[in-house]
This record gives C-alpha cells, structure tokens and sequence, in this order.
C-alpha cells in the first residue's frame, strides 16, 4: 500500500470530485426531508404579511389607555375589519387577525373587563404591545433559507411560511452498492461451515438512504474475478456512484482494486491514515465515484461516515458536506495510535458543561453489535501516549 493519505487529504480528494449533479422540482412537503436547497429560497410575502395579533385581546390606541371603550367590531383571523379603528374605540382581535388601521396595541383579554359592547382597560398599555409588525420574521424578497442547506422539518415549515410551494433541490445521487464475499449468507438462511451473515449491505443501504442517495443496484457477490468485474461494469454503467464492500484490503482474494482498473477505473488513492479504515479506496471513471470499503463491518461503517456520506451530501450540493464534529471531554484516558486517526465507538454523555464521551468497550473492527450501542464517533488523533480523561476531543455523531 503506498504512502497513506492522512482523513483531511483523502476528504479533499473526494469532495474535490464530487461536483452537484444538477437539480430538479421538489414540491414543499413532508417528502422534502433530508434534500438539499439548490439555491437561495426567496420569501414570496412579508412574514406576517400584515400587523398581527400575538394574543386574544382588544385592539386600540395605546395612548388613549387607562379607559373604558365601545367595542366595534370583533376580528377573526383570517377575517379582518373593513374599516378603520376610530378614536376612542376598541375591537375585539383574535390571535393571527389583522390589527386594524388606527389601533398601535393589543390588550389581552385577561387585562381587560369585557362588558359585551365595551370594555374597560384598568392599565396603560405600551405603544405596539402583542402587535406583531408585518415583516417582523422576513420580508418578502429576502432569503429564507440558503441554497446548499440540507432541509429539516424546521426549514421545511419556514418556506411554506413564506410561500413557497415548490422547491429547486440537488437530484439524488444514484448508487449502485456490490459487497464482495463468498463468506457471506443472507440473514434469516442457515449458516454453512465458515460461512457468517451479510451485514454490510443492510448497513450501507441504510447509510446511503439517510445520506440521500438512491440505490439503484445492490449486488452481493462471491471472490471471483470474473464475477466481480461484471457486477461492478454494471454499477458504473447505472450510477453516480459505486460503492463495494470487502476484497480492498492485501490479500489473494481481495480483487476490488484489480477489478476496478481492468474497468479503467482511475485509482485517486488507496490507504487513508485512520483507524479502522485503513485500505479505503477511491477511485473515478469519467463522472463515477468509486468507494472502496474494507468488509470489516465497523471498518465499513465508519469509513461510510468519514468519507461517503460527505461525498452523497456534496454531489446533492450541500454547502457543509461533513463530517460534522463537536467537540465534548473525554470521560476515560485513551491511548493514542502512533500511525492513524483513530474513530472509537462511544457514548454521548450530557452534563452541565461539555457533552461528557465514554468509549465502548469493544472497539475491535469485526464487532459490529458492540457498537449497535454508540451514539458518536470520537476522533482519538495519531500520536504518541495518551489522552487524558477530561481532556477536549472531537465527536460527530452517528445517526
Ligand atoms: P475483507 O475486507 O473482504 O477482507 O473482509 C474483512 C472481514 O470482514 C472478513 O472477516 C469478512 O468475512 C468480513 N466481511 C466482509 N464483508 C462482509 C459483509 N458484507 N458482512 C459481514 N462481514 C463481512
Ligand atoms: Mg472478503
């Protein structure tokens, strides 16, 4: 394996290949989750479009407040007054209605003796009380939320908020996933000698849906050379991007890389500094990715995290592709690797102060059901002796 590329180099190489593939109409709504904004969503009206009523009261003038006034009119949102507020006057308002021209203020109904056809007001009210000026949130022609932004629930309502009702969004990435290895069975069928459950597949399904993309092709495929460069031909000719589990690592079985450049395959690099991970392979042919990943099962999950989910999120064009790390103390010492980054499975901790992060116990690259029970992966950085507890470290977390 030549000259390891450090987590930050191999990152670069990859996001630096990972153009946005180009957008398409999404409608607003619940299937708008996890997409990425293309470009700038403008507001289409002011936000509140007009002077509203934070509270249930009595619209008025604050100035004329102490007082006792006749009520005119009772607002209902969405049924506003049609004439102004004169001098002297109140009208009831419901929470959302409009404030009428005239009134500055609105008094809520607790404060207020309601006695039908008018009120009495016993204390002064503040100039522009519960009113809720149009534009107050965003004014129509402002940004409401930033292309390159990756939607939640949150942003989703925003732009409905401010009228938007179909979006320009990154096109999901295509991926075809081929997992290597004549070992493996289908979970539910009976083991034969030697043989154990295929769990990558599953596993990187499931990581490639969340990050966006959309598997088009999944290939389980025994160590055979003929066999792998069918499956793979298959891949590159139906995706964006190609994603291999097992047979990337040294030895005589290994025929991922061997496959890959009989396809011409350009190899970008083989081999990252990080712990587990360590033989990851990236490669392209024309506009196709090409990942990699070694079969260990946490080995592949967490080169997934590392490495592919940045990339699906920036050919979506997400403007901060990850991995996002915080930062958190750490809640036992940990021994540094001299060579590699290393990425424990831990636990998320709150306290007061910094998120507190424990590692499991567990941390070998087959034990993939020791870390079903992590919420994070600690960054421990190559080096020499340990780091203490209580020290800064990095965590990103693991959905
Ligand atoms: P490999 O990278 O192909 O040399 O595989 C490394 C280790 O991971 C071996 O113990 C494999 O049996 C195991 N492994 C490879 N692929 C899978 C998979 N899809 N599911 C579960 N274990 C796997
Ligand atoms: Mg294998």
């Amino acid at each position: 394996m030549a000259e390891l590329l450090s987590m930050e180099e191999a990152l670069a190489e990859i996001l630096g290949r990972a153009e946005p593939l180009g957008a398409e109409q999404v409608p607003l709504g619940g299937s708008a989750v996890g997409r990425v904004l293309s470009s700038d969503a403008e507001a289409l009206t002011d936000l509140p479009p007009f002077p509203s009523s934070a509270m249930d009261g009595f619209a008025l003038r604050a100035g004329e407040t102490p007082g006792r006034f006749p009520v005119t009119f009772r607002i209902a949102a969405g049924r506003p007054a049609s004439t102004p507020l004169e001098p002297g006057e109140a009208m009831g308002i419901a929470t959302g209605g409009v404030v009428p021209d005239g009134a500055d203020a609105v008094v809520p109904i607790e404060y207020v003796v309601d006695h039908d056809n008018s009120i009495e007001v016993p204390d002064g009210a503040a100039l522009g009380a519960n009113v809720r000026p149009a534009g107050s949130d965003i004014r129509a022609g402002e940004v409401v939320v930033s292309g390159g932004t990756r939607l939640g629930a949150t942003q989703i309502g925003a732009l409905a908020a401010a009228g938007i009702g179909e979006l320009t969004c990154g096109r999901r990435p295509r991926a075809a996933l081929v997992v290597t290895g004549t070992e493996l069975r289908v979970p539910g069928d009976l083991l034969g000698p030697g043989e154990i459950y295929e769990s990558n597949g599953p596993m990187l399904d499931a990581q490639l849906r969340t990050a966006g993309a959309e598997v088009e092709g999944h290939a389980t495929v025994e160590d055979d050379e003929e066999t792998h460069v069918r499956a793979l031909r298959e891949g590159l000719e139906s995706a964006d991007f190609v994603l291999t589990s097992g047979g990337v690592s040294v030895g005589p079985h290994d025929l991922v890389r061997r496959s890959w450049a009989e396809l011409g395959v350009e190899e970008v690099f083989w081999g990252v500094a990080v712990k587990p991970g360590k033989p990851l392979f990236f490669g392209v042919r024309d506009r196709v990715l090409v990942f990699g990943l070694p079969g260990n099962p946490v080995s592949s999950l967490v080169s997934f995290e590392l490495f592919v989910r940045p990339a699906v999120l920036a050919l979506q064009g997400a403007s901060d592709p990850g991995p996002r790390f915080e930062t958190g103390e750490l809640a036992a010492p940990v021994r540094r690797n001299p060579d590699r980054d290393q990425f424990l499975r831990g636990n998320r901790e709150t306290t007061d102060g910094l998120p507190r992060i424990a590692p499991l116990s567990g941390q070998d690259s087959h034990m993939i059901a020791r870390a079903a029970a992590a919420d994070v992966l600690l960054h421990v950085p190559r080096g020499d002796g340990e780091i203490a507890g209580g020290a800064p470290v990095r965590f990103a977390r693991l959905d």
